[in-house]
């Protein structure tokens, strides 16, 4: 069996990147990538009240724009496909930055409130057979921002709760979160081009959503890889 090369963090014009969903599809497709996720961000509303402008101001969705973008998430997830032969998760980012966690939930099916707590977040995205994902959760030392405080925080009680911790997210590698053997995958939180040069994943699986989300979970089969251009496949 291959190893299959993967991506699970990447944001489109729904959110606060600079590409489209099939300008996404396209980069990662043609660079000959085997499966990506798209996770663009939902805010929660004590973060949108503060910001204090409308919603559609602020680069991000709400409740009421998730199922136009599932809708849109399945008909770039075909193109992917029929193109490509590249697999596309459907995401979300759901981005705290009131208590400060950013998550993703990768294959849910129905809406996730981010103004609920880590661990009601992580329930409601295993009852719908999603996968977590604990985002950049140590200090991005290239920006000095701390956008995940609250979960390294808390990561002795919450280590296995998620399905995987971001080791490495774009160029920042966390030994800190591989050193404890946590569960991890690596992703480029892509905002824009040069973004897609960064760390990446792994996984040696069937190329399916059921066998991707197994190969998370048991997290045997997994590895990091710093992609620095050119195509992966002919
Ligand atoms: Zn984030
Ligand atoms: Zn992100």
């Amino acid at each position: 069996m291959q190893w299959l090369y993967c991506d699970f963090h990447i944001h489109t014009t729904w959110s606060d990147g600079e590409y489209s969903m099939d300008e996404v599809v396209d980069l990662y497709g043609e660079t000959g990538f085997d499966v990506i996720a798209i996770t663009d961000h939902v805010l929660d509303t004590q973060s949108i009240e503060r910001a204090g402008r409308p919603i559609s101001e602020l680069s991000v969705m709400d409740s009421s724009q998730f199922g136009e973008y599932q809708e849109a998430l399945w008909r770039a997830a075909r193109r992917a496909w029929e193109r490509y032969g590249m697999l596309l998760v459907p995401g979300v980012e759901l981005t705290n930055n009131t208590t400060r966690y950013h998550i993703l939930a990768l294959d849910i099916k129905e809406y996730i409130s981010p103004d609920l707590s880590v661990e009601q977040i992580i329930e409601a995205i295993r009852k719908q057979q999603g996968i977590s994902v604990a985002c950049h959760p140590y200090i991005r030392n290239h920006s000095g921002e701390d956008p995940s405080y609250h979960l390294w925080q808390n990561h002795e009680r919450l280590a296995s709760m998620f399905d995987a911790w971001e080791v490495a997210n774009r160029d920042d590698l966390f030994n800190v979160v591989g050193l404890k053997k946590f569960n991890y995958i690596a992703n480029s939180d892509f905002h824009e081009k040069r973004h897609l040069l960064s760390w990446k994943t792994l996984l040696r699986c069937e190329k399916n959503i059921e066998s991707v989300k197994a190969a998370i979970r048991n997290n045997n089969q997994v590895s990091l890889f710093l992609y620095r251009g050119g195509k992966i496949r002919q």
